[in-house]
């Protein structure tokens, strides 16, 4: 059965029954309005608090993501995410709502994708609202410079040579140092095999030894410059019409279509199907 493919058992075990449909519809607006083979930026709102800043009139945003906007959406909404995050989806599903999700810039590379999440991060931090993030560099009030390595060991093979990621033998054992080609390394699928994974397999040309590799994270200036009132007063009308749980004026109300500014930063509404379907009444 699809939805069981779709879902697997967490959506089962974490969204009421009744949400179900509203969910599987959400998540098929999200997939019509992503862009196949760009990185999202994304903001998750609670549409159940009203924002204490008055920024948003479609909830508290709790936490900032990057990644394939449909597929990241996915795994929230069936509760693949850290405790935190999964805790407050829960109370958001057990108030009969969903989360929603706004799109606030589109990147080409995952290390851009990163700084971009890492520079919103700060950003809201810097607003006042409490994110339930969980990495140690989203605890910062200020973003670092570089993507932390132990992120950029998730990377595969072709997202580090895109991003120019360098890696080299450092070994311990016998001190040989030498640069590692990625694309000369033998019996390598370059999409999904993992920095990780080389890591692991990877032997000193010299000594043999294991986890004698290092990597060197180039610096990313591109992203950054984030203003979240920005984002919002730019599409005000349609996000607050599209986002909105409960929806006052159905006149006022239409689609917001994706805009985009240069070819790094776009925005994108998500759509929530039932404000959709109101909407349409
Ligand atoms: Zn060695």
């Amino acid at each position: 059965m699809v939805v069981a493919k779709d879902w697997g058992w967490t959506m089962q075990s974490i969204a009421p029954q009744e949400l179900h449909n509203t969910i599987r519809d959400y998540v098929a607006t999200l997939k019509r309005q992503s862009v196949a083979g760009i990185l999202s930026t994304y903001l998750i709102f609670d549409p159940t608090e009203t924002d204490p800043l008055e920024a948003s009139s479609f909830g508290v945003p709790f936490y900032v993501g990057q990644g394939d906007i449909v597929h990241r959406a996915k795994d929230h909404l069936c509760g693949r995410s850290g405790v935190l995050t999964r805790r407050r989806i829960q109370t958001i599903y057990e108030r009969g709502q969903h989360p929603r999700f706004l799109v606030v810039a589109h990147t080409r590379s995952r290390l851009t994708s990163l700084k971009s999440e890492m520079d919103w991060v700060c950003h809201l931090h810097g607003l006042g609202y409490a994110l339930t993030n969980g990495w140690r560099e989203h605890k910062r009030a200020t973003p670092l410079q570089a993507t932390p390595a132990k992120r950029v060991w998730q990377f595969s093979v072709k997202d580090a040579l895109l991003d120019a990621v360098k890696v080299k033998v450092q070994c311990k054992v016998c001190g040989c140092r030498q640069p590692v080609c990625l694309e000369d390394l033998p019996d390598i699928d370059v999409r999904h095999t993992h920095l990780n994974q080389v890591r692991r397999t990877f032997r000193c040309p010299r000594c043999s030894s294991h986890r004698c590799l290092r990597i060197e994270v180039p610096r990313v200036q591109e992203p950054s410059a984030p203003d979240l009132r920005q984002v919002l007063a730019a599409n005000f009308q349609g996000m607050q019409a599209l986002n909105s749980p409960e929806p006052r004026d159905q006149h006022q109300r239409r689609r917001s279509p994706m805009s985009r500014r240069g070819d790094a930063v776009t925005t994108c509404l998500v759509e929530s199907p039932a404000a959709a379907a109101s909407a349409s009444r």
